[in-house]
């Protein structure tokens, strides 16, 4: 196998993978940098040569699927593997991202933008392909033929990981993943046997794991937060990202609500995630890889965000739970706009329930020492810190160290590092070389084929 990362950059990024077999060329992933606007986010697909035969998506996170359209548009006769779930959420998420692009030309005036159409969506919706998990697919083309096999990954609703078997060749590439069952998906159900390759991601390589740190423990700490937060008669702002995480704050909240462990105050979410809620209903009752059922919004009683302004700096006047997009508080979304009304009085909370990256707004405000000055830009407000602001760590991704087991468990002859930052490579190479030292450690220079 030869493989190419197309990322631009050794960092999480845009992830997309070129994997060669022979003549065959397939692609894992396609997805767009979450900090870069425009062509600057995209993956290096210009650097595939010849024709691809088949793409594989992991899952719908942008920074995996957000250029697939591109990719299509340039290899209309490649077939895009995915799981039955991940075909259904595929076209809701892209089409937002087309909203998003748009809006982002209005502000930055960067014509490029959209940088790809309703038309270029469509085509993928037509590409999308469900593999079956216990139906392995062949693909081939002139005398070369691989076995490709999905296997849920955790992390996020449909996500999977794939095996694919070549000339008695095992090659395993985890995508992202997660080992512990949440409540819209289960943990990973990954194969232990020794392959030949192991393609890994490493987002937490460089998060050390506490002693005692459970995620029930994490849930509940979160629950009694949010209780103190209201009834002392604040608000709590809950940042989240609309695909996932959303949907598993809002059954961590129905379940406590359920046992009468919560405040008694409105609930406030709207925007994608709520149109999501949707799409996992449908995809829980359509597969056995998501669990979620809409209800939980009719039990919650989940109000839709007031349109009514309410100026920076004042306080909102219906205090209670406001679970709104995007989880790094990315500027004019509505957990930004909110936060402008939340930020300035000490009743108030924000708490942070995913993955922060430290140059987001988000980022900033975690940072911030209370009576700090954070700026809302656009908004024409700048908030001095007096709410509180917490971390909750719920992550979707596997710990470092389940991480190093799982690799062990495989014992690869070669181990290739993937979707992490430079210190997270770090961290996995110097282990990795401890726990495998038979296995040979790869974090390949970004456009530079790896031969394995
Ligand atoms: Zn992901
Ligand atoms: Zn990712």
């Amino acid at each position: 196998m030869r493989i190419t990362d197309l990322n631009s950059g050794r960092e999480i990024g845009a992830s997309c993978m070129l994997a060669e077999f022979g003549g065959l060329r397939l692609v894992i992933d396609c997805g767009m940098h979450p900090k870069h606007a425009g062509k600057q986010a995209l993956p290096r697909i210009d650097k595939i040569e010849g024709s691809v035969d088949g793409v594989i998506l992991t899952h719908c996170h942008l920074d995996h699927l957000g250029s697939l359209p591109l990719l299509v548009r340039a290899h209309p006769g490649a077939r895009v593997f995915a799981s039955a779930a991940t075909t259904l959420f595929a076209r809701r998420l892209l089409s937002n991202s087309i909203q998003v692009m748009k809006r982002q030309r209005e502000e930055t005036g960067n014509v490029d933008l959209p940088l790809y159409v309703d038309q270029d969506v469509e085509r993928v919706e037509n590409a999308l392909t469900a593999v079956p998990l216990a139906n392995p697919r062949k693909i081939g083309r002139g005398g070369e033929e691989i076995l490709l096999s999905f296997h849920l990954a955790g992390h996020v609703a449909g996500a999977v990981g794939c095996m694919i078997e070549h000339r008695r060749r095992r090659h395993f590439f985890t995508g992202d993943v997660h080992f512990q069952a949440q409540r819209t998906v289960g943990g990973a159900d990954f194969p232990r046997q020794p392959v030949d390759t192991l393609v890994m991601e490493c987002t937490r390589g460089a998060t050390a794991s506490f002693p005692g740190h459970s995620r029930a423990k994490e849930e509940q700490r979160l629950i009694k937060a949010i209780n103190r937060v209201c009834d002392g008669g604040g608000t709590v702002l809950l940042p989240a990202f609309a695909f996932g995480r959303m949907q598993e704050i809002l059954m961590l909240l129905d379940e406590a609500a359920a046992k009468g462990d919560l405040a008694d105050v409105p609930i406030v979410a709207s925007g994608l995630g709520m149109d999501l809620c949707d799409y996992l209903d449908a995809a829980a009752k359509k597969t056995k890889q998501v669990k979620f059922n809409r209800q939980v919004l009719r039990d919650l009683n989940v109000l839709p965000l007031s349109r009514r302004y309410v100026q920076p700096g004042k306080n909102l006047p219906e205090r209670g739970i406001y679970l709104l997009s995007s989880g790094m508080l990315v500027e004019k979304t509505p957990a930004w706009r909110i936060a402008a009304n939340v930020l300035d009085h000490k009743e108030n909370a924000v708490f942070f329930v995913g993955y922060c990256d430290p140059e987001t707004p988000g980022g900033e405000l975690i940072g911030m020492a209370p009576g700090g000055e954070f700026k809302f830009k656009g908004l024409d407000h700048t908030a001095t810190l007096r709410a509180e602001v917490e971390r909750f760590h719920l992550s979707g991704h596997a710990d470092r160290e389940e991480l190093v087991d799982f690799a062990k468990s495989l014992a690869p002859k070669d181990l290739v590092l993937t979707h992490g930052d430079p210190p997270a490579r770090e961290w996995m190479k110097e282990t990795l070389a401890k726990e495998l030292p038979a296995t040979r450690i790869h974090d390949p220079e970004p456009g530079v084929p790896l031969d394995l």
